[in-house]
């Protein structure tokens, strides 16, 4: 998709050429999962897959969305003057509510829009279409409202959108990579303080593969609740003789040497995953700094490992694809991306062995799981930004 090509698809709906056309990715987390409520470092980037929106300011205070993707919803419209939370508002939900939680903060716009949005991420697959859109709107307020606030608080603001507006237990990393991605770079961020430093990821003639498994994550929501409330659980017990705030303030060793006080052998297994997960994951930022792709790789794999067994987040979906892709020839690393029980997981893979690869993986998944799994390379893009005539 292109801006020509946006700019006609919002023609054919509100009749008018767009002023501007904006995009926002989806991401992928390299690694560092389930480390972003205990206090841990998480490793994502934004990716060229992601959601276009075509943009006119109106005159009015009325806003008026479509979705190439939605198209039963029709359009849906409401007004700058009631952004209270509503049923009717479909999907239109995640815009309003940044427009919500910025009106709290004394950030306002006085005339509406019209936006047309077309996205390219694949649906319910766990690479955070949600703070795509959120950060869409996010991108359109600073360039086309010309709102003052930084990149990072309007990113806090998306978070809210999911936290306070619609009641999701979810953490900071997705706007996060979605909104301050940079093409080619990581971003490890620290979720206690929010400081992040972007790495470099020179592939080398290696890619970056997102495997699909087309399985709705229905679970993700209760079981990432239960997974919560464990590590609380953990750290609390953790807490009754050591002077910490977070799981992420313990080493490995620190933790194996105090792990008796949480005396409980599916607690420990889920603390011992974020505990030694952040430390992996700060492994991994230097592995890359260094150019040293074979170790990040390492890395990579047992962080699958330690969220199948410790974490136990994965399924059969998930492994099947995991597994097969350990052994195929040109592949360094693969695991799971996301919340898990289904969504996505990646594989990083030897350009010249890419469709060897998918066709393998692709066949043993089809033969195992009864349907097939989807495959995309993943360019790590830029956060969502402007896109030129
Ligand atoms: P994820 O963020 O993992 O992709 P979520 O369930 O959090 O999954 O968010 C998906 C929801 O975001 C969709 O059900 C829809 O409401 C909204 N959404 C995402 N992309 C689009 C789009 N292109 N058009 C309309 N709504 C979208
Ligand atoms: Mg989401």
């Amino acid at each position: 998709m292109d801006y020509a090509s946006l700019a006609s698809e919002y023609k054919e709906t509100f009749n008018a050429e767009p002023q501007r056309v904006f995009f926002s990715p989806g991401r992928i987390n390299l690694i560092g999962e389930y480390t972003d409520f205990n206090g841990g470092h998480v490793f994502p980037a934004a990716i060229s897959l992601g959601t276009y929106g075509a943009f006119s300011k109106r005159d009015d205070r009325k806003v008026r969305m479509f979705s190439a993707n939605l198209p039963k919803a029709g359009t849906i419209e409401f007004s700058l003057d009631d952004l209270s939370y509503n049923e009717a508002d479909n999907w239109t939900k995640y815009f309003k509510g940044m427009l919500f939680e910025l009106a709290k903060q004394g950030k306002t716009i006085d005339k509406g829009f019209d936006l047309y949005v077309h996205g390219n991420l694949p649906d319910g697959s766990g690479l955070s279409s949600s703070a795509s859109v959120e950060m869409l709107m996010a991108q359109i307020l600073l360039d086309a409202y010309g709102q003052d606030i930084s990149r990072v608080d309007l990113v806090k603001a998306g978070q809210l959108v999911e936290n306070d507006y619609l009641g999701l237990n979810t953490g900071i990393m997705d706007q996060f990579a979605v909104f301050m991605g940079k093409q080619d770079q990581a971003i490890l961020l620290d979720t206690n303080t929010l400081k992040y430093q972007y790495a470099p990821v020179k592939m080398d003639g290696y890619v970056v593969v997102i495997m699909n498994t087309k399985k709705r994550r229905e679970l993700t929501d209760s079981k990432y609740n239960e997974r919560r409330a464990q590590c609380e659980e953990a750290l609390r017990r953790l807490q009754t003789k050591l002077d910490i705030q977070t799981l992420g303030d313990l080493n490995g060793d620190q933790f194996d040497e105090n792990s008796y006080l949480i005396n409980d052998d599916i607690l420990i297994k889920r603390a011992r995953h974020a505990v030694v997960e952040n430390q992996r994951t700060l492994r991994a930022f230097d592995a890359l700094q260094n150019n040293d792709l074979s170790t990040f790789g390492h890395l990579v794999n047992a962080s699958h490992i330690s969220l199948h067994y410790d974490f136990a987040v994965t399924g059969t979906e998930l492994d099947t694809l995991v597994e097969t892709a350990w052994q195929q020839p040109g592949v360094l690393g693969a695991r799971m991306t996301g919340a898990g029980f289904g969504g996505c997981a990646i594989a990083i893979v030897k350009e010249s062995n890419v469709d060897a690869f998918e066709k393998a993986v692709g066949d043993t998944y089809n033969e195992k799981i009864g349907h097939p799994a989807e495959f995309y390379i993943a360019h790590l893009a830029d956060g969502s930004h402007e896109l030129t005539k």
